[in-house]
């Protein structure tokens, strides 16, 4: 009787037991899973039928697409390694057509396409390259044009080294860009620096510059964008007389090239982020900031801010200049302009860097990269409450070795807790891809972005663009009309 008794009990504990559990799992996933699913970015918007049925299409092929990869899967892996398998998926073809808004963060002289640099810009009169080994200021390869017989030692014209070599393009190619070579390298940022410096006398080249601008401006308008930040010094552009332009010449070198684009797209409109070196002395960079004021009082609508570039784990810390922010805040106002800043920071993963710290504290507007904000859940909190974005470059920040698997970028999470980020794409021509339709589809794998994610992405990066308010519903309208346009095209 005792054992029946037992056994009786046993099983109504262990029934009791499994039922309790069984209904605290489900309250406490469908919580935790709902809980979440409001806080992402996104998560407002409500999709039209159309939008609706071009989601379901977008999430059936995303789903094909990572089945079908398995462990080739490209987002997972270094760009070059896979980048074959992306350029024939129908997801890729689709996003290439999507009307993208505004591209927040992105360098002057690696904005170009890579190709008509070497197959024509190149190829213009005159250009020599510097072919003896590295010394301080030049590294092996870098170009410049000179007036035949003025060419210093050790620079020899291309028309001689392309007799000599058949194959000088693709040699040249491999000076100029990233490949898969690089993964892994712990000497990049080395290299990157070097590329910057080999191209930067081909592309500063007056003829050469003037339609580099042009070629930059329409690629990024055929690859669906419609609005550009851009940072420069807007220094370094010469002629084969030896004139060197202005600042103010060269930024009128870009309206006027705007100007013309605007004849056939209407809408078109970018803005200049004026960049110092961040590995450069407090002096320098004083003097950095005094340019930009300048430039700012004088071109209130087209100059709107201030960045330090260069790799951030061996320049200088933010704070190192904050006297001279401090300093350039008070002469902008004596003047009666401001210096708002765009600090690129956090493109770091030191623990120990907390220049984002220093970013915030100093009212930057918008932060470019952010990868180590992950490590601070304050400043994550305080990012999202004063409405400050995050430009994020996933493709960047794997080539250049942050983030090995973009599954795991830490801008997911950023995503997922509705702090707003926009998507951009640094520096394309140097990556050896033109436009910013690799990085939209790499997240889109890689963090299973829906479309309510995707629209919210571009919509921020008109929302966190430097445009006035007025400039940004003339934006929003043109890029409805694109948008409503793509959904309606995508889904016949
Ligand atoms: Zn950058």
């Amino acid at each position: 009787m005792k054992k029946i008794i037992l056994f009786v009990l046993l099983f109504v504990y262990c029934n009791s037991y499994s039922q309790d559990l069984r209904e605290y799992y489900n309250e406490n996933k469908s919580s935790n899973l709902s809980y979440d699913s409001i806080l992402k970015d996104g998560s407002d918007i409500i999709l039209s039928r159309n939008e609706e049925i071009l989601n379901e299409k977008l999430k059936r092929l995303q789903r094909e697409y990572i089945e079908s990869t398995g462990s080739n899967f490209p987002p997972a892996h270094y760009f070059y390694r896979y980048r074959n398998l992306i350029d024939s998926s129908e997801s890729y073809k689709l996003l290439k057509k999507m009307p993208k808004g505004a591209m927040l963060h992105i360098h002057s002289s690696a904005m170009g396409p890579i190709h008509w640099l070497i197959n024509t810009a190149s190829y213009y009169p005159d250009c020599y390259m510097y072919t003896i080994e590295d010394n301080e200021k030049l590294p092996y390869g870098t170009l410049n044009f000179y007036k035949p017989g003025t060419e210093p030692d050790g620079w020899k014209s291309l028309k001689n080294l392309r007799n000599e070599n058949p194959d000088f393009d693709n040699y040249l190619h491999s000076l100029l860009t990233f490949d898969v070579s690089d993964d892994r390298n712990p000497m990049i940022w080395n290299k990157f620096e070097k590329i910057f410096t080999r191209h930067g006398g081909l592309i500063q080249y007056y003829p050469v510059f003037v339609q580099y601008i042009k070629n930059s401006f329409d690629t990024l308008i055929a690859d669906g964008m419609q609005h550009i930040e851009i940072r420069t010094s807007l220094g370094g552009v010469y002629d084969i007389n030896g004139k060197v332009y202005t600042k103010q010449e060269v930024l009128d070198i870009y309206n006027k090239v705007a100007d013309t684009i605007r004849q056939s797209h209407p809408y078109f409109s970018f803005k200049i982020i004026y960049a110092g070196w961040r590995g450069g002395t407090r002096e320098y960079v004083m003097s950095s900031l005094n340019s930009a004021i300048d430039l700012r009082f004088d071109n209130p609508d087209k100059l709107v801010g201030f960045d330090l570039v260069g790799e951030e784990d061996l320049g200088h810390t933010t704070e190192y200049f904050k006297d001279e922010f401090f300093k350039a805040d008070s002469i902008a106002l004596e003047k009666g302009t401001n210096i708002p800043f765009y600090f690129h920071d956090g493109e770091s993963t030191i623990p120990s860097d907390l220049n984002l710290y220093d970013a915030v504290a100093l009212k930057t507007k918008r932060i470019g990269h952010g990868v180590n904000l992950f490590r601070f859940p304050s400043l994550q909190k305080n990012i999202k409450e004063k409405g400050i974005s995050l430009e994020v470059c996933p493709l960047s920040n794997q080539i250049l070795g942050y983030v090995e698997n973009l599954r795991m970028h830490p801008a997911s999470e950023y995503i997922n807790k509705g702090i707003p980020i926009t998507i951009s794409t640094d520096d394309p021509q140097i990556f050896d891809y033109n436009g910013m339709t690799y990085d939209f589809w790499s997240i889109f794998m890689a963090w299973e972005l829906d479309l309510k994610q995707l629209k919210r992405l571009i919509l921020n990066s008109i929302e966190y663009s430097a445009m006035s308010d007025s400039e940004k519903s003339t934006s929003y309208e043109h890029l409805f009309k694109e948008w409503d346009r793509w959904v309606n095209e995508s889904i016949q």
